[in-house]
């Protein structure tokens, strides 16, 4: 569940999201380690965060990172109303815990972070940083802040067992522009004291529990609740276009080879395939 507040005389914006559910179920499918799925679960919540930048339907958010480290990249989709997706390129990757935690960062290594928004516009807007500790949160935080010059608090956190997610989730604070310096800066004083996100919800606290709390001493205002769900949105027909865009060279190169295409989707690891015949309707 994704829940976005209007803080401070309207100053803040406050958005949480508790990515439990989400992280399941990209776990069930992904089949991962944990320090992969704390990866991905991190940045799928940072991508339902931001989609909250988005004006309308039919527009999405896609955060990509790419690491020199065992994970690889990962990536993750978020539409509008908060449907996400994504995987990392390499799931079993394990490395050493680093003092006594997942070490996300080095999982991922050096390399940067590209945050691609999709608004149905011609091109899309692109805007890629070097990552900063490969830990997601501040490499989002160092994103927005140089790339959109927008400052920001991001908080985003996984806790895993081998077999389970006990809690997944994130909130991002965003002093509005022309926000009084006093407020900023005693929200920064806040977060460096304040519990972690895993601590706070897997002892049962909800999202909307730990903003409040987060904001103590501020009027608050819920301005919209918003279901979280990993789905996937690809088709046979997309496989399809897919396969068509290659052009009729591959395509025939492929018809030769008589094996036939096989294509696996990496998000949700549907397979399809298609026959020499099927090849051929597409030239
Ligand atoms: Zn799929």
């Amino acid at each position: 569940m994704l829940v976005n507040y209007l803080a401070a005389n309207k100053m803040v914006r406050c958005i949480g999201v508790d990515s439990k559910t989400v992280l399941q179920e990209a776990f069930r499918i992904h089949k991962m380690s944990q320090v992969a799925t704390a990866a991905l679960g991190r940045t799928l919540t940072g991508a339902l965060i931001m989609s909250r930048h988005l004006k309308n339907e039919n527009e999405d958010l896609s955060i990509q990172i790419k690491g020199d480290g065992p994970l690889g990249g990962v990536i993750a989709i978020s539409t509008f109303d908060c449907k996400v997706r994504g995987y990392v390129d390499n799931p079993d990757a394990i490395v050493p815990l680093k003092n006594g935690k997942l070490d996300v960062g080095g999982a991922i290594g050096q390399g940067n972070m590209t945050v691609i928004k999709d608004l149905g516009l011609k091109e899309p807007y692109i805007g890629t940083v070097p990552l900063v500790s490969g830990e997601i949160a501040e490499d989002l935080t160092y994103y927005l802040a140089n790339s959109e010059q927008i400052p920001s608090i991001i908080a985003l956190g996984v806790l895993v067992s081998p077999k389970q997610i006990i809690a997944s989730g994130g909130f991002m604070i965003q002093p509005l522009p022309d926000t009084d310096e006093t407020i900023i800066d005693e929200l920064e004083r806040r977060v460096s004291t304040f519990p972690s996100i895993t601590t706070l919800l897997s002892s049962g606290a909800g999202i909307d529990d730990i903003l409040r709390d987060f904001m103590h001493g501020y009027d608050i205002e819920k301005i919209e609740e918003v279901d979280t769900v990993y789905l996937c949105n690809c088709s046979r027909e997309r496989i399809e276009r897919a396969i068509i865009s290659l052009g009729k060279h591959e395509i025939s190169e492929m018809i030769k080879d008589g094996k036939g295409a096989e294509v696996k989707c990496h998000f949700c690891n549907t397979n399809y395939f298609f026959d020499s015949n099927d090849l051929k309707t597409f030239i």
